[in-house]
């Protein structure tokens, strides 16, 4: 029979005790980064979000289709550059060649 086990670590034991608890904490350390990560990452979105729906896009003139106004947050045009303001949208309104698109209203709230 073996003697219970009630003597000292040895100093090769205590090592590796500190390691595997070392390798936790890092693994729960990087476990809190990526969560952190996501959160970056879905509040950059929703404010890019918010930030488009306060705003409005131009879809250039094709030969065959004038432009189109839109709002900043309608999927028929996606692009996550060029937004225009309010007033500059109420301009391009006013514009004959400029219409604008029925599936997001644009003018909705812009000319009243
Ligand atoms: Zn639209």
């Amino acid at each position: 029979m073996s003697e219970p086990d009630h003597r000292e670590p040895t100093p090769l034991e205590k090592n590796q005790a500190v390691a595997e608890w070392l390798e936790f904490q890092l693994r729960q350390v990087r476990k809190r980064i990526r969560e952190l990560q996501v959160q970056d990452e879905q509040e950059r979105r929703r404010r890019a979000a918010a930030y488009a729906a306060q705003r409005w896009k131009i879809q250039p003139q094709r030969s065959n289709a004038t432009a189109l106004l839109h709002r900043g947050n309608c999927t028929l045009y996606p692009t996550d550059a060029g937004y225009i303001s309010r007033e500059d949208a109420m301009v391009a309104l006013a514009e004959p060649d400029i219409q604008p698109c029925e599936i997001c209203w644009p003018d909705t709230g812009l000319l009243s």
